[in-house]
Order: C-alpha cells, then structure tokens, then sequence
C-alpha cells in the first residue's frame, strides 16, 4: 500500500480524513477526566499537565483531587509554605514537580492578579513552565490552536506519519515540522486533535505493544504498511532499584510524615533502633533502612534533596522546606 509520506499530507484529503476518524474516535472513546470537564479551571489543568508529566493518569488522580480540594486556586497554594506543596505531593515522583507548581503559583498571584495567564508567551514566562506546557495549557485551557508534542504524541506520529516503531531518542526540530504540518486549521479541531492524539498514545498506540486491531487510523498507518520495522535503537530504561532517585524517594517518604526535623543519624540507623524515630515516621524509614544503600549514596541523596530545595536542615535535622 503506497500512503502519502510526511511531506505530502499537509493541506490533502488524506489529512482531512485522519483528523475526521480521530475526532469521531476521542468522542466515542475517550477517558473521563476531571480535567478535561468543561467546569476545570485552567488552574486545574495546570496543574494536572505538571503531574502528568513524568507520572500516569491512575496515580496522578487521587493527587490531583487532593490538590484542588485544598488549593482550587493559585493564591490558595500560594499561601502556603512550599514544603506544604511537597507534603502533598505524596508518592507522585520527581517533587521537584511540586516546587516549580508553588512558584508558578507565587508568579501567578504576583504578577498576573492570581489568574493563569492565557497565552503560551506569558505562561513559559511562569517559573518551571517549559514549552510543552505552555502549548498544552493554552490549548486545553484556552482553546487555542498550539502545536502540543508530548511523548504519546510523538510516538503516534513516528509510527502513523514516518513509518518509524520509535520516535529519535529525543525531540527534533523536523519533529515540531511534521507535528504542525499535521495541525488542524479549524482551532477547536485543532484543541481536540490535541487531545486525542494525546489519548491514543496512552491508550491504544502504547510504547511496548500498540494495539492496531483497535486503532482508528490503522489504514493510514506509515509503521504497519513498511512490515512493523523494529526500532533502530534500544530506549533506555529508567532504572529505579538501588538508584539515588529511589533513595531519595524513600528520604522524601519519611520527611513528609515527619513533624518535626529528622536527625540525619536516623536515615542511617538499623531498623531496630527505631526507637528515636519522629512519630510516624518508623514505617517509612524501616523501608528506607531495607535498601541497604551504601552511607556515600546515602550522603549524596540528602546533599542532593537540600540542593534541590526539597529539604533543608533545621535544628539539627531535615525537614520539608518551610
Ligand atoms: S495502527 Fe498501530 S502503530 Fe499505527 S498508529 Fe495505530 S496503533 Fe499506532
């Protein structure tokens, strides 16, 4: 089957037909979620394309909850220490997350009366706001016509468009050409094109094995008519046991139960010396102790969380940032 190649798709029938069948597939097909209901502030789609980032859907839900049950607004979480943000940030991953959302919010009552800004310019202007955000929020919050690339997206086009199994290592620029190329002109096509791109990457054109049987654009497919080459490299893993990440990650766990600083001694005592443990904390650090982690790791994961400002020394011990 001959299919039109990246070049060629721009303005044709063949395109007008992909943005039809994707439409047509997100309204039959597509997650409820709360921020994707017409009543989510931009703040909430804010911050959920901040939590989505590194994190699925299932583990950012209850999270996001939480978070515009207590901050429905940016002044709400603006008023609040940034350990509070890192508190709650639970068990999502990479807090640093956590850290850039409170400052996007002090910039956001600072400088834009407490409203997210609505133009892609003034959003990347926000702390910790990169341009994919930027695009997403002023898409699905806006309505704006943004070229949104994320992962899931990239992907799709790699397979759909380029015939390739795997998108480059990382973004290129004829990837941002291909990706506008293939925009709707119509902007609130354009928001849902977005979106459900977005959604069949998460859903049916998933990294390790796309379900093509289920696909809506399987008779355009670029990868599936060349034979399903394999991918020309290896993507790398993302390591986790006995990594730095996973240590700080099991720091963080005991800093956010703690009410009080924690002596650094106890991130190195046995389990069963838990008895000067900070109440509530005993559970986390048994974990912490279990990894085992040689005292250099341990010393490089907690300069690395005061560096990052996830924790700071207090009395002695470490605590959230105030
Ligand atoms: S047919 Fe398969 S590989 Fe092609 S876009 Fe659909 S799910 Fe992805």
């Amino acid at each position: 089957m001959s299919l039109p190649g990246a070049a060629e798709l721009a303005g044709t029938n063949h395109l007008t037909d992909l943005h039809q069948s994707m439409d047509r597939w997100f309204s039959e097909v597509a997650r409820v979620l709360p921020w994707r209901s017409s009543d989510c502030s931009p703040w909430g789609i804010l911050v959920s394309e901040v939590m989505l980032q590194q994190t699925p859907v299932v583990r950012v839900l209850p999270v996001w909850e939480d978070w515009m049950e207590r901050w429905p607004e940016p002044a709400d979480l603006a008023k609040q220490p940034s350990g509070v943000a890192v508190r709650h940030w639970g068990r999502l991953g990479y807090p640093r997350r956590a850290l850039r959302l409170h400052a996007a919010a002090v910039a956001i009552v600072e400088q834009h009366a407490g409203r997210v800004p609505d133009s892609h310019g003034s959003l990347l202007s926000l702390p910790g706001v990169g341009d994919y955000t930027a695009s997403a929020v002023a898409a699905f919050a806006f309505g704006r016509r943004e070229t949104v690339v994320d992962t899931n997206i990239r992907r799709v086009h790699a397979r759909l468009v380029s015939g390739l199994a795997l998108p480059a290592p990382s973004l290129t620029a004829s990837e941002m050409r291909l990706a506008q190329s293939l925009m709707p002109d119509d902007v609130e096509l354009s928001v849902r094109w977005n979106a459900s791109v977005m959604e069949l990457g998460a859903l049916v054109c998933t990294a390790r094995s796309p379900k093509c049987s289920a696909c809506p654009v399987r008779d355009s497919c670029a990868w599936l008519a060349a034979g399903e080459p394999p991918p020309t490299y290896t993507p790398k893993g993302q390591a986790w046991h006995g990594t730095d990440r996973q240590l700080r990650g099991a720091v963080m766990a005991v800093l956010r139960l703690a009410d009080s600083p924690v002596a650094p001694e106890l991130f190195e005592r046995p389990t069963a010396d838990l008895g000067f443990a900070a109440e509530g904390t005993a559970v986390p650090l048994a974990a912490l102790h279990r990894l085992n982690s040689a005292p250099e790791q341990l010393e490089r994961a907690l300069e690395g969380l005061l560096r990052d400002g996830l924790a700071e020394m207090h009395d002695g011990g470490l605590r959230l940032p105030a």
